[in-house]
């Protein structure tokens, strides 16, 4: 029910803008958010990777209105492969079809993003383009296959809460695509979605099995498992042992500021860990998806609330 709530919340910016008056919203973003500029998020990435954990750094953003903002969106991607290249650092951008321009047709989309993957060819970078709401599934999945031969280390991402995902996930083991395996962050209506929590965490557990199964391995598939949950993680593990897979074939993937213990604790046991870092002043919706997923957090806000 909360989580319903937060996820129609997020649909909202007005609330935003009020929140962001707000002393105690803006010390919870900073748990989640690294700040507003690239500087800010550079300089949490050098920290990660000096920890021996690898990066990955999102520019907050979505749904942009005009071609001017998604062009600013590219210009800020071009800019942080530059600086990953000239700081030596391991990290890649993960980002969001939407803030390039999706919603304003495909063709500024695939120019802003096939900018962004020549950019990384150069650099030697690999790219994650993240999935949005299911409204966006189709158009994600076919700019994907389109353009995947610019940079074959191109990774997509699939959610396990969405009843179609066995399907989509075939046709990327086919390919050999690099995936991002997470549970699902957007509100969905249950005929597109799993709505009960323990039935995502089972369709989780079986998409670990798939990703894993010698077949793909055979193609070439390689898997970000995104998650923070001991019980996937776990089961990960336990494949990974199954089948004495060696290193190279998977990564563990989390969010900065989300059981922040957990990476260095994962690396410490030999797992290869990456961090996704956020920011950007366009933080709300990407802040409210992360309320949702734990209401001890909204707790934890409206506790900073009565404080201050
Ligand atoms: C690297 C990365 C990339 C992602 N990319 C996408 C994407 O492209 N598209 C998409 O839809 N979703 C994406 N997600 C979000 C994902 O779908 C989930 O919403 C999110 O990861 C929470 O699911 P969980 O697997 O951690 O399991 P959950 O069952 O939600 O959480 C497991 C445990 O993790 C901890 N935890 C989880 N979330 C929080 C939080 N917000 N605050 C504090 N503790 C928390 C709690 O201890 C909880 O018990 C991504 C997640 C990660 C880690």
């Amino acid at each position: 029910m909360m989580r319903h709530v937060l996820l129609a919340l997020s649909m909202r910016p007005a609330i935003g803008r009020w929140m962001e008056r707000v002393p105690a919203t803006r010390r919870l973003v900073r748990r989640f958010v690294a700040g507003a500029s690239a500087e800010d998020a550079l300089v949490v990435l050098e920290g990660l990777n000096a920890r021996g954990l690898m990066g990955a750094v999102t520019y907050l953003g979505e749904n942009v209105a005009t071609p001017a903002d998604a062009e600013r969106a590219t210009q800020t991607y071009l800019h942080l492969l530059d600086e990953i290249k000239r700081r030596n650092l391991n990290v890649l951008p993960s980002l969001k079809l939407t803030h390039l321009g999706l919603d304003l047709g495909q063709q500024v989309c695939v120019a802003n993003l096939s900018a962004v993957l020549e950019r990384a060819r150069a650099t030697g970078t690999r790219v994650w383009v993240d999935m949005e709401s299911s409204v966006y599934t189709d158009r994600t999945l076919a700019l994907y296959a389109r353009l995947r031969p610019l940079n074959s280390h191109l990774g997509c991402v699939v959610q396990a809460y969405l009843r179609r995902t066995p399907t989509d996930l075939e046709r990327l083991i086919d390919v050999g695509a690099t995936v991002r395996l997470c549970k699902g962050a957007y509100r969905e209506p249950p005929a597109i979605a799993y709505p009960d929590k323990r039935d995502v965490d089972r369709a989780y557990r079986r998409l670990i099995d798939r990703l894993l199964a010698p077949d793909a391995l055979a193609r070439g598939v390689y898997t970000g498992f995104a998650t923070h949950d001991d019980r996937m993680l776990a089961h990960v593990r336990d494949r990974v042992r199954e089948r004495r897979l060696a290193g190279g074939r998977f990564e563990i993937q989390m969010l900065y500021g989300i059981r922040p213990e957990l990476p260095t604790r994962l690396t410490g046991d030999g797992l290869p860990v990456r961090v996704l870092v956020s920011f950007g002043e366009d933080w709300y919706g990407y802040f409210m998806r992360r309320l949702a997923e734990r209401p001890a957090n909204v707790l934890f806000f409206f506790k900073n609330l009565a404080r201050s």
